[in-house]
């Protein structure tokens, strides 16, 4: 017991550092901002009707969350942009509008419901909340939108094409991270179809030290760290970066290529899903809490208020 007193405090403690290294730390590119706080929210139903605004087609069999990045915060973009013949590029109204051709696309199939996490660019949502939500629906895929740019030096300011930030495999939820990672490449495979660069998966593990339930490393992105925690598929996909030429001339600046990219998203879900299935929702400490506590109250309730008394009241 004293042990256990000391033990919250120090945890607490690195939780909070956890936090503020994460808050605090400087960017090399736009994407670790996905970062968020070490730990998300429990479940609860009252987050759908809060969170998604996305409509709901009762003939289906397979739940996709789609997550378009970032949105307005203090009155600015969040997300990454680029100026290029005098015209600026914002993430967030991409990620809103690629989001939606997916979305379109899908609802095309009477078996698909798709909902998104949010419904305008002009607005954020916490990525902690983001994958509550797609945990509450039991999404079978959650998929965040995103488009990259890089701000470093090198080889980093000149990268280009498509990228997934997807949980690492060999720990935590092994074989969950497997189909993240598999749904992850089957996109890839459909956007570089299009002519993207396929850069492939991009797995980091948390530096600052967050773990996961049994102990083991966390990974460092937000979202696939918290579909790990969840107990659900999910992860990050970068459509190519705002500040190469080629990426933004030919993929990233008119309706119509938004489009293409939001279509070869949805086909990539379709081919994953038909192929692998539905998800099982996997126990999670979050739901394994739940489930603890539901053992406790049904032991409470099978037992008798008094072994030598008669029976007690409530039990007729
Ligand atoms: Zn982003």
């Amino acid at each position: 017991m004293t042990q256990l007193k000391n033990l919250l405090p120090a945890a607490a403690k690195a939780l909070l550092l956890a936090v503020l290294i994460s808050t605090t730390s400087s960017s090399v590119s736009w994407a670790e901002e996905e970062i968020g706080p070490a730990f998300a929210p429990p479940v609860t139903k009252t987050m759908t009707p809060e969170i998604g605004p996305g409509m709901r087609n009762n003939n289906s069999n397979f739940i996709v969350v789609l997550d378009p990045g970032h949105g307005k915060t203090g009155g600015h973009y969040s997300g990454c942009n680029f100026v290029y013949n005098g015209v600026t590029y914002y993430e967030d109204e991409i990620t809103m509008k690629i989001a939606t051709y997916t979305k379109q696309y899908l609802e095309q199939f009477s078996n698909y419901t798709v909902y998104l996490t949010k419904d305008s660019a002009e607005v954020t949502i916490p990525l902690d909340q983001r994958a509550a939500f797609a945990a509450s629906v039991q999404a079978d895929l959650f998929v965040s939108q995103h488009v990259d740019s890089a701000l470093g030096n090198g080889t980093v300011k000149n990268a280009y094409g498509v990228s997934s930030m997807a949980p690492r495999t060999g720990r935590f939820n092994n074989d969950l991270a497997l189909q993240s990672q598999e749904a992850a490449n089957t996109i890839l495979k459909q956007l570089n179809g299009l002519g993207l660069n396929n850069r492939g998966l991009i797995l980091r593990d948390s530096e600052n030290g967050t773990l996961f339930p049994d102990g083991s490393q966390a990974d460092y992105y937000a979202i696939p760290r918290y579909s790990q925690m969840y107990g659900i598929r999910g992860f990050i996909i970068e459509h190519g970066f705002l500040n190469h030429t080629s990426d933004l001339t030919l993929f990233l600046s008119t309706e119509e290529q938004y489009k293409a990219l939001g279509e070869a998203d949805a086909k990539g879900i379709m081919e994953y899903l038909q192929k692998a299935g539905k998800s099982t929702f996997v126990q999670t400490a979050q739901n394994t809490q739940t489930a603890q506590n539901t053992n406790n109250q049904n032991e409470g309730a099978v037992t008798p208020p008094s072994v030598t008394g008669s029976n007690g009241p409530g039990v007729n």
